[in-house]
């Protein structure tokens, strides 16, 4: 089974974003509830892909497969898929949505409401719309690469007390322990995809997949760069205000220095305020006054730069994050 590494996922940088965001904003900001409950999505999104992944791995097909988790690639358009599982005659696209309550799947327009047990209803895209696009797209992906294989597609529903009040017309709903059975009884025909045209073709969905990188929470969400707290954080108690001193910073809170401090400060920079980075920026954002130490720092990173001395801009690889 050949898995693309789930710490790699778009969803884990977003989710590092929205928790250093809410951290540096005060707690009555309007935003911040925004934040949170976006956040606790994307955690029960992980949670439930997560459970999918175990099911799968754990099963064992009778035929030759390969499977991959949160495979990112790029046709006409970029498109993500939760779960692929790859054999000689077919692929199968699993969409997992993990919502608690109860759900409706509506077709005209397509939509999906959840009522939660307190209550409470919510309206989201239809997972069926998601699935067909996926469709679509990975089939279009197939196509530019000459390789002609038949996918199907069902919304696997991983939470564990999920209730459907109305399924979707066309589109196949499953509990995570139907998913290895529904594989099973989909049809082989013809001669299907030859040993290395099969292996070849996991060899290129691995080199293909590109982790997204998503724009930083300021920019998605419209909040103003002075709303964010400047500050480095201290490694060890994760108090924003470490103070620079000489060849090291330290924490006013827990006596703690730690001379590497600003890097994971400066990636919350990114991950938050802005893709790029000017000096100025940075003296600002880490809370020093000498902008030859704002350069030594920013040069000590390896990002990449444009620009001349005075105006240079400095930009970090995000997915560095994400394989640390
Ligand atoms: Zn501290």
């Amino acid at each position: 089974m050949k898995n693309i590494n789930s710490k790699e996922r778009s969803d884990s940088i977003t989710l590092k974003g929205l928790i250093a965001a809410q951290s540096r904003m005060s707690a009555n900001h309007p935003t911040v509830a925004i934040l949170s409950s976006k956040q606790s999505m994307i955690e029960a999104g992980i949670g439930g892909e997560e459970r999918v992944a175990e099911v799968l791995g754990r099963y064992k097909f009778p035929f030759k497969n390969n499977i991959f988790h949160d495979l990112s690639l790029c046709s006409d358009s970029y498109f993500q898929i939760d779960h692929l599982v790859k054999t000689p005659y077919y692929g199968v696209i699993l969409e997992t949505k993990n919502l608690a309550g109860s759900l409706e799947f509506r077709d005209n327009p397509p939509q999906l409401i959840q009522k939660r047990e307190d209550g409470q209803i919510k309206y989201y895209e239809s997972p069926v719309v998601q699935l067909e696009r996926n469709i679509e797209l990975f089939s279009a992906w197939l196509s530019e690469r000459n390789i002609d294989l038949p996918l199907y597609g069902a919304i696997v529903l991983a939470y564990p007390k999920q209730h459907v009040e109305i399924p979707p017309a066309d589109t196949k709903i499953l509990f995570p322990n139907l998913v290895p059975p529904f594989i099973k009884s989909l049809p082989q025909q013809g001669k299907g995809l030859s040993a290395s045209t099969f292996n070849w073709l996991s060899a290129e969905l691995i080199r293909c997949h590109q982790t997204y990188i998503p724009k930083p929470i300021c920019e998605s969400y419209q909040i103003p760069i002075q709303d964010v707290q400047p500050g480095v954080r201290c490694i060890s108690c994760g108090k924003i205000g470490m103070i620079k001193i000489s060849r090291s910073w330290h924490c006013p809170v827990c006596k703690v220095n730690n001379h590497l401090a600003h890097e994971p400060t400066l990636a919350e920079w990114f991950l938050v305020v802005k893709r790029t980075i000017t000096n100025r920026e940075c003296r600002e954002f880490l809370q020093i006054n000498d902008k030859f130490t704002a350069n030594r720092i920013l040069q000590s990173m390896n990002f990449k730069s444009h620009g001349t001395y005075r105006n240079r801009t400095y930009f970090m690889d995000l997915r560095t994050i994400i394989r640390n």
